[in-house]
């Protein structure tokens, strides 16, 4: 499952591939499974849209677009497509973003036209540019959506590369469940998934079902500096992947982050030795080194 580094570097490599392209067409197949907006919405927001930027919210890719063709939906004229871009004053700048959370397996990748559609595609989008947006997803647990609403789309919780270290500290205050459960809780921090949650307790010396609320701010400082320090060496090298997805340009992608305590189960710590600990805790998988982690 991509966590945040990797939707990071996904967001990345499309913006870097896609801004300032425009969708001509879209095309999107029969399953419901990943359509969190209707098929007609998601397409008539995204033809003739230009898109300005895409980056990353939470575990979300954002793709921001601009243009004058209005979604159907809110459309009070007729014929829009035939009317776009013969007055300006009629079709007033319309802005909306494209939402797409991979989920477990999926995929959005730039591919040119005549490339093979690889099975489980649900949505093409064809750009001016003459390459063509795709996503894939096997699994189906990924997630389409338009957001048409001034604002911006907002998935919930404070961005952890970007919230100050007063923030965090205030997001845990009364908090009586263990402090893994905590950094997971998407309504608190967006995008921290289970891998860097371990890596950085085990930075901060903090043992994983710790209560939140006991642990000092002191304490909460430097878990605040870790995980923020372990997200920006994954975004660095370009995030660590443990599934089978692919960057943007549909290579095999990114470097694995040197885990110092995750998926290393019975392994002996890096800093003392001591074999590094697995337990379930809501869930998931946790490991921590005991003598390191207090
Ligand atoms: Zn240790």
């Amino acid at each position: 499952m991509p966590e945040l580094p990797e939707v990071e570097t996904i967001a990345r490599g499309l913006d870097k591939r896609v801004a300032g392209d425009t969708v001509e067409s879209v095309w999107i197949g029969s399953r419901k499974q990943p359509l969190k907006s209707p098929a007609g919405v998601i397409a008539a927001t995204l033809e003739g849209k230009r898109i300005v930027r895409v980056h990353r919210a939470g575990k979300h890719i954002v793709f921001d677009l601009e243009g004058e063709s209005p979604p159907s939906q809110t459309s009070t004229k007729r014929g829009g497509r035939a009317a776009r871009g013969q007055t300006r004053q009629a079709a007033s700048l319309q802005t909306a973003q494209w939402i797409v959370h991979l989920g477990m397996t999926g995929r959005m990748v730039v591919s040119e036209p005549a490339a093979e559609i690889a099975k489980h595609t649900h949505l093409i989008a064809k750009l001016a540019s003459g390459r063509e947006l795709r996503f894939i997803d096997p699994r189906m647990f990924g997630k389409l959506s338009v957001h048409l609403q001034s604002g911006g789309f907002d998935p919930g919780g404070v961005e952890p590369l970007e919230v100050s270290e007063e923030g965090f500290i205030a997001l845990f205050r009364g908090r009586k469940t263990p402090i893994k459960s905590a950094l997971l809780n998407q309504k608190l921090l967006r995008g921290v998934g289970n891998i860097y949650a371990d890596e950085s307790l085990f930075r901060a010396g903090i043992r994983p079902r710790r209560r939140a609320a006991a642990i000092t701010r002191g304490q909460l400082g430097k878990l605040h500096a870790a995980l923020q320090e372990v997200l920006g060496e994954a975004i660095a090298l370009g995030g660590s992947s443990i599934s089978d997805y692919v960057d943007a340009d549909g290579e095999e992608g990114f470097f694995q982050l040197q885990h110092r305590v995750y998926g290393r189960e019975g392994e002996p710590c890096l800093v003392c030795r001591t074999a590094i600990r697995r337990i379930i805790l809501a869930g998931r998988s946790s490991h921590f080194c005991s003598k390191c982690q207090k």
